[in-house]
């Protein structure tokens, strides 16, 4: 007999909520983790990211505390180690967390390094990775060096940065998202490769703290996956804080000098820059963490970094599956939490749902927000819909007046034909909040009818959402 039912490997959004089903579903449950319980998410990713954006945001409002009639007496003004303790500290917070989840589901934490080694079997050995971070702490009656078998072994190891050739981070001068949230001292300037979710969060919060950043893009708009409307809508924002942004050039090669870099630009047309700043960050995507983990000794398929999994995150091998970002994009922590409840459950037999990757909402926790679902106008047309938009500004919603926040815009996507919700994208105050209102939406099958009907309460940002379906079907209200 197996030691476990299912052995779980990585402990981050994937994992940890994987080992929580199964223990719910009454599996004996393993999970094996080399670095710290929580996963990048919660220790180098989503939340420590968000409460950095947090005393950016505050700082913000200290700045502009005379636009809301209220003067400050005295300095108001950023302490950088404080900031960066308090983002730690909630790391380790989250961290704790889900020790306490795995001791209150009876999940036993084995602690190292895992390798499969043989069908049902892995190997567990100290972590040898020379960790980027520290180490978190070992979980309290944690299990270590060894063999261990189970029936099922979920693969839910996560991705790390990807590096360019040639202009590989080193840490020092060319940060990665792990030196980017914890700076010893403030650049004064920062240049910052890539401008997905990850880069256009870092940029956000230097440049509220004040420091000259630069973006660079190599494709023709920032924050690429979501529609160029909104991408140009944030940019002109963002360019008015003062980022300076470059589209569709590539840094080609970066010159070291003692306390600075000096990257080479090239734009689409040929065209030749350099710009020099104290620190560059490189935040050009994440790849699949595949490596030394004996998926070739299985035969456990993979394409382009990643491993490759059916509806059910089963991979090609029986007995072994996959989930979150080492099973492909979008690398997202709901999207690895859905797969893990999707794969146990799966094994259970309970026949849930395949996930409709559709419906999976993105967003980006920059100033202004971010936040869609669904296609572009772009994609829906070249899906061949013929589609109906909406649009409505928030300089038009009295909330965002109130708030002092009326720079925003909200776009809804509709099939002309058949009046179904294809893509909503919202970029302005709080709509990573907002966003979920039209994710229920389409995951109902919504209308634009139903939407219509749907009363939304006075006065809050979302009157937005409603405004814009109003405006694609030419009764706007606002406006
Ligand atoms: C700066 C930043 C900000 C982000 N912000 C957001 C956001 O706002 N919203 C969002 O949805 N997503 C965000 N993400 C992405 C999110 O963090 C990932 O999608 C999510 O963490 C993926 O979860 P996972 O369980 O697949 O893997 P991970 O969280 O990467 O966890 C994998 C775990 O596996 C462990 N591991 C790896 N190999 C082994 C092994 N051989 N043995 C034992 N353990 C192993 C690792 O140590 C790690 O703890 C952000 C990412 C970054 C870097």
């Amino acid at each position: 007999m197996a030691d476990y039912d299912i052995i779980v490997i990585g402990s981050g959004p994937g994992g940890y909520i994987a080992a929580i089903r199964a223990a719910q579903l009454g599996f004996k449950t393993a999970i094996v983790e080399r670095e710290h319980l929580a996963g990048i998410c919660s220790n180098w990713g989503c939340i420590p990211t968000k409460a950095l954006l947090r005393s950016a945001e505050i700082l913000h409002y200290g700045q502009h505390a005379k636009d809301y009639g209220l003067t400050l007496e005295g300095s108001f003004k950023a302490d950088l180690e404080a900031i960066v303790k308090r983002s730690r500290g909630i790391a380790v917070r989250m961290n704790n967390g889900v020790q306490f989840l795995m001791k209150k589901n009876k999940v036993d934490v084995i602690w190292g390094e895992a390798k499969l080694t043989k069908p049902g079997t892995i190997a567990v050995a100290p972590t040898k990775k020379p960790a980027m971070q520290p180490q978190g702490p070992v979980p309290k009656g944690a299990k270590g060096e060894g063999t261990y078998t189970a029936d099922h072994i979920i693969v839910a190891t996560g991705a790390r940065p990807r590096a360019l050739p040639g202009l590989e981070p080193d840490g020092k001068l060319i940060w990665t998202y792990f030196e980017s949230m914890v700076p010893a001292k403030m650049p004064k300037s920062l240049l910052v490769m890539g401008s997905g979710a990850i880069g256009i969060e870092f940029a956000s919060f230097y440049r509220t703290m004040g420091v000259e950043v630069t973006v660079v893009e190599v494709l023709p708009q920032v924050v690429p996956v979501e529609d160029a409307e909104i991408g140009a809508f944030a940019r002109k924002a963002f360019e008015k804080q003062g980022m300076k942004i470059i589209t569709s050039a590539k840094v080609t090669k970066v010159e070291k000098g003692a306390d600075s870099v000096t990257a080479h630009i090239e734009d689409e047309k040929g065209g030749k820059q350099t710009i020099t700043a104290d620190r560059m960050i490189s935040a050009v995507g994440v790849v699949g963490n595949i490596e030394n983990i004996g998926l070739e000794t299985l035969g456990v398929k993979t394409d382009r970094g990643c491993i490759v999994i059916d509806d059910f995150c089963r991979t090609n091998v029986k007995g072994v599956y996959a989930i979150g970002d080492v099973a492909g994009p979008p690398m997202l922590a709901h999207k690895a939490e859905h797969e893990a409840v999707i794969c146990v459950e799966a094994i259970k037999g309970l026949h849930p749902h395949p996930m409709d990757k559709a419906m999976i909402p993105g967003c980006t926790y920059c100033h202004p927000q971010i936040a869609s679902v669904g296609l572009t106008e772009a994609k829906a047309k070249a899906a061949g819909y013929e589609i109906k938009v909406g649009r409505f500004n928030f300089v038009a919603n009295g909330k965002a007046v109130a708030l002092g926040e009326d720079s925003g815009l909200a776009k809804t996507i509709f099939d002309a034909k058949t009046g179904k919700l294809l893509g909503a994208h919202l970029v302005g105050p709080e709509v990573t909040e907002l966003i979920q209102g039209f994710v229920v939406a389409m995951n109902l099958e919504t209308t634009e009818e139903e939407l219509m009907h749907t009363i939304f309460p006075h006065p809050t940002l979302s009157e937005v959402m409603k405004e814009s379906v109003l405006d694609a079907y030419g009764k706007v209200l606002n406006a």
